[in-house]
Order: structure tokens, then C-alpha cells, then sequence
């Protein structure tokens, strides 16, 4: 089935996050940006997928239209383990993690849905899984660099039913202040500092935490390559959780092997797609770590994200960030109600985007890539 067609473009939503709009590598962080990765193939279908993402959508969404789709073009949309192969090795010399790889991902994603929607099965089918039920979801607060924000924010995300709140913070007084909040008590409260410390830092931080009863530690260690110092932090008996910043399968393998993790956090549109994420947590599971999946978007990663969690992740807890965006494409499967989410059950990933919305939040002109025509 060959690919004919794949477009690129770029939606921009606003959101508000309970405090003031924060930088994100430099810029300000006041619109939320989905990479939308739209494929087509020569028996008419759509597919859609989403490449990571946020700051780097500019650099992903060039390593698309310029190298990624160009190679796609007039492919086979159904050999997964072909393409998984020939593209990732076409590209590897431009960078093993990183926008080659994203971009690569949204195209996985994308194929995906097709295969979906082909088979008439949702994507939870695909994998192998049982009919789904609304999932728990976590309270993924942003940073606010105010603890009196940070202790009210979780008190909200408490009363809006997550039993189960993460903060993006990096001391021992955020943590102190979530936990005050109204409704924290009966909460999981989990920290992700972003790698903010080297390793003295790191074991005098996590030291000074042990106390708090925290779910996990998230990636404590600069720079997230260094298994060793994360190991050596497991002593303090938090559970570590790490994944979204590192490469594919045999990053998840290294982490494993220097037994520097408890919980593993693969990011769908950042590893390589659903067909990498797959391999990353049946590694896991056969090394008892846990699979929390890295999911701070919402677009068609995100939904992917649900489908495979549903399948394959036991009691799965899924990441939504704690913004409340004006519109969005994918509603309403990516809002939260009571602290789950629901699955959708429609072919393929089971959910377009809403045209109307897509018209009035798309930014610029997508740029399409056309394959010619077969011979
Ligand atoms: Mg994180």
C-alpha cells in the first residue's frame, strides 16, 4: 500500500495554566503547538500522526519536509518493521534522538492509524488488547516558580478528581507546599525536576526528600546519560522514574541494565512511535520495571499514547498536563473527567481532528509532499 501524500503543518492553541505563562528553552510558553503529521495512501485513506514537539516543532517540522517526507514518499505504509529499519538508518548520522527521530515517530503514528483504519480495528485491537476502560490519568502541573501556586494548583487538580498529582519544581519547600494542599493527603504526588541537579547535588536533594512519601523521583540527574548517578541515588528508597530523553530501545536497555530506574517513561513522539514504544515496554516488563508513558501533548501522540497504554500497561497512569486549552482538534478525547480518560473506539486511532477547528487554529500554509505518480 503505497504512501501518495504526506502534509505537515502546525496548530497553535491557546491555554491557560493556573499562574503566568513561562519560558520553555528560551521562549514564551503561552500557545500549546502540536506537529500534526497527516499521511495518505493510494486506496484514499488518512492517517494522522504528531511529532514532538513544543520548542523544537520549527527544527522537527524541517527535518520532515526536507529529508523524512521525501524518503517516504511511495513507500509501503504497512511494513512497520521494514521502514522501522530503512528510515531511522537513512537518517542516523543526523542525530539518534532528536528532530530526525520525532519526525520519524509522527510518520509511525500516522501509519498506525491507517493500518487501523484499513483493518477497521481501533488501535487498541491492533496491539492485542481487551476492550479498554477509562484510564487514570495524573495532574502534570507546570513549573510555576511560586509555591504558593504550586500548593494551589494541586488543591485544584485534587478537586477536579486526579487522585494523583506531578510537579515540574525543584525543592523540598514545592514539595512541602503541594502536600498542604486541600485533597493532597488522599493523592500520589510525584516530583520532575527536568534533570536539574549533577550527582552531589542530586544526592543531597534526594536525601533531603526521602521523607515525603513521594511516587517517584523524575529524572534527577544531569545529564539523563549518566545511569550510574541515577543508580546510586536508588539508596534514598524514592522510586526514580526516567525515559523521555533518552533513545529508543537501547537507551531503555542501558537504563535497565544499570538498574537506575523503578518506573520507565517512554514519550511516543519522541522515541521512534508506536512501533518503538511497543518494543521499549515489553523490555521493561520483562525486567519488572514499571511503564509510566511520557505524554505532555495533545494531539495524536497523546491518543496513541491511550491506545497503548490500554493494551499493553497494567493499572497504566497516563500524563495530562494541567492547562485547560481554548479548543482542541482531538476533543474530546484529550480531556480528563474525574481523573480517567477514555479510549476511543473507532478504527485506527479513532478520532480525526474537527476540520472546523483545525481551519480556525492552524498556523501558516501545511506544506505538502506529493509522491509521483507509480509507473
Ligand atoms: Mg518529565
Amino acid at each position: 500500500m503505497r504512501i501518495t501524500a504526506i502534509e505537515t503543518s502546525v496548530v497553535s492553541l491557546p491555554f491557560t495554566m493556573g499562574g503566568p505563562h513561562q519560558l520553555f528553552a528560551g521562549q514564551l510558553w503561552d500557545r500549546m503547538e502540536i506537529l500534526l503529521v497527516k499521511v495518505e495512501t493510494e486506496d484514499g485513506l488518512v492517517g494522522w500522526g504528531e511529532a514532538f514537539g513544543h520548542a523544537a516543532i520549527p527544527a522537527t517540522k524541517a527535518a520532515l519536509d526536507t529529508i523524512l517526507a521525501p524518503l517516504l514518499l511511495g513507500e509501503d505504509a504497512e511494513d512497520f518493521i521494514g521502514l522501522g529499519r530503512k528510515l531511522p538508518h537513512a537518517v542516523h548520522l543526523l542525530g539518534r534522538n532528536g528532530p530526525f527521530v520525532y519526525g520519524f515517530a509522527g510518520i509511525d503514528i500516522a501509519l498506525w492509524d491507517l493500518a487501523g483504519k484499513r483493518s477497521g480495528q481501533p488501535l487498541w485491537r491492533l496491539l492485542g488488547g481487551g476492550k479498554p476502560v477509562p484510564m487514570e490519568a495524573y495532574a502534570s502541573l507546570l513549573n510555576y516558580r511560586d509555591d504558593a501556586l504550586v500548593k494551589e494548583n494541586t488543591g485544584a487538580a485534587c478537586a477536579a478528581g486526579y487522585r494523583a498529582v506531578k510537579l515540574h519544581q525543584t525543592t523540598r519547600e514545592a514539595v512541602v507546599a503541594a502536600q498542604d494542599a486541600p485533597g493532597a493527603a488522599q493523592a500520589r504526588i510525584m516530583l520532575d525536576v527536568n534533570c536539574a541537579w549533577l550527582p552531589p547535588a542530586a544526592q543531597t536533594m534526594t536525601a533531603s526528600l526521602a521523607d515525603r512519601g513521594l511516587a517517584w523521583l523524575e529524572e534527577p540527574i544531569w545529564p539523563p546519560e549518566d545511569v550510574r548517578a541515577l543508580a546510586a541515588l536508588r539508596r534514598h528508597g524514592i522510586p526514580l522514574s526516567a525515559g523521555e530523553n533518552v533513545a529508543g530501545l537501547f537507551g531503555f536497555k542501558t537504563l535497565i541494565e544499570a538498574g537506575a530506574i523503578d518506573i520507565a517513561q517512554p514519550s511516543v513522539t519522541k522515541l521512534g512511535g508506536v512501533s518503538e514504544m511497543v518494543r521499549v515496554i515489553h523490555l521493561c516488563q520483562a525486567h519488572g520495571v514499571v511503564v509510566a508513558p511520557h505524554s505532555p501533548y495533545f494531539g495524536p501522540g497523546f491518543i496513541a499514547t491511550l491506545h497503548i497504554a490500554s493494551a499493553l500497561i497494567e493499572l497504566p497512569l497516563i500524563e495530562v498536563l494541567w492547562v485547560d486549552m481554548e479548543a482542541n482538534p482531538f476533543d474530546p478525547w484529550v480531556r480528563v473527567r474525574n481523573g480517567r480518560v477514555a479510549v476511543p473506539n473507532g478504527p485506527g486511532l479513532g478520532c480525526d481532528p474537527d476540520p472546523e477547528v483545525l481551519a480556525r487554529y492552524t498556523v501558516g500554509t501545511p506544506t505538502r509532499h506529493v509522491a509521483e505518480p507509480s509507473a
